[in-house]
């Protein structure tokens, strides 16, 4: 049980709208800013001023990641920009604000850290419940891509993170030829007795001869010498954050298709996602006993 409480969301994607409406379906209330109407097509109307928004609001909710850019606010369903300016931050200077990947805002200036941020991103469990909504998408450009079913398809997973163990799962259960790449004893363990083809990720074979391959690695593996490696007509998704795990130019050079795939839960599974983050930050207010204190 929560709360009835104020709820300001500002900015993001359909996550933002979804989690808004059923926030609203809790008994809170809520506004939002950072939208327009025709693009959303959400019941809820947004605000046209931010400061009717964020009046009386005891919690802020910003985009994961917070920008893109640095200098405006992640709201790829706005018509406007919202400035990341000295105006913008006093407004939420008395604020308990929560957002993804903090480090963002942080990076901007020294006035933005002192701000009371609570970073739903950055938390493990949230990781791990995004990472099925990332998997799925993951499968779902696989299947636009490839000619072939999952079932009768070869894939190789780099990586045995929380995305490369979710994604593993999926594709086996699916029908599909598993092999997955990590680097520790323990993972190595785990793929082998979970019924997949384990491969040292920093030692990867001289063929790669798989309809698709998967990077959850942030890190330059595929870079000219793996590359090389890749047989005729492999695509791979790169599900690795910006810069990704794959040498783009020389993939180009060499006729290898490379889909850099980020940002997948918001494009998607929007709803499923965005109600990941509103019961992430329901967890995160309980924990610090904020529920209580915004009354
Ligand atoms: P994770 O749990 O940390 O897994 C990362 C994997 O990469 C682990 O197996 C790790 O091995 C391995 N690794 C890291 N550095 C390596 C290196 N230098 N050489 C070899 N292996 C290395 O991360 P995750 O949650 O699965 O996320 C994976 C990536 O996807 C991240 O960049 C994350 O930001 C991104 N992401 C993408 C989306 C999307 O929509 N595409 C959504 C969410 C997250 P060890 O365990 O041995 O360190």
């Amino acid at each position: 049980m929560t709360e009835k409480t104020n709820f300001c969301v500002i900015g993001g994607d359909a996550r933002g709208i979804f989690m808004a409406e059923s926030l609203i379906k809790d008994g809170h209330n809520v506004k939002i800013y950072g939208y327009s109407q025709k693009k959303t097509g959400a019941k809820i109307t947004p605000k046209k001023d931010i400061d009717l928004a964020l009046d009386n609001s005891d919690f802020i909710i910003l985009p994961v990641p917070v920008t893109r850019d640095g200098k405006t606010l992640n709201a790829p369903l706005f018509d406007s920009k919202i400035d990341l300016d000295d105006e913008f931050r006093k407004k939420l200077e008395t604020k308990n604000i929560f957002c993804g990947g903090s480090g963002t805002l942080h990076n901007i200036g020294e006035k933005w850290k002192n701000l009371c941020l609570m970073d739903y991103s950055s938390r493990e469990d949230f990781a791990i419940l995004n990472a099925v909504p990332t998997a799925e998408g993951a499968i779902q450009i696989a299947m636009q891509e490839c000619e072939g079913t999952i079932d009768s398809g070869n894939f190789l997973v780099v990586g045995f993170g929380r995305i490369g163990k979710i994604l593993s799962k999926k594709l086996k259960n699916l029908g599909g030829k598993v092999s997955v790449s990590a680097r520790s004893a323990l993972d190595f363990a785990w793929i082998q007795t979970l019924g997949y083809e384990p491969l040292e990720t920093n030692n990867l074979p001289e063929f790669l001869d798989y309809d698709v391959i998967f990077n959850t690695v942030p890190h330059r593996i595929f870079d000219r010498y793996n590359l090389l490696k890749c047989c005729e007509g492999v695509k791979i998704i790169d599900l690795a954050s910006s810069p990704g795990g794959v040498d783009s130019d020389t993939a180009d050079f060499l006729d290898i298709k490379v889909i850099s795939a980020t940002g997948l839960p918001g494009k998607f599974s929007p709803k499923t996602a965005g109600e990941i983050i509103k019961k992430t930050i329901y967890k995160m207010i309980k924990e610090e006993g904020l529920w209580k204190k915004s009354k």
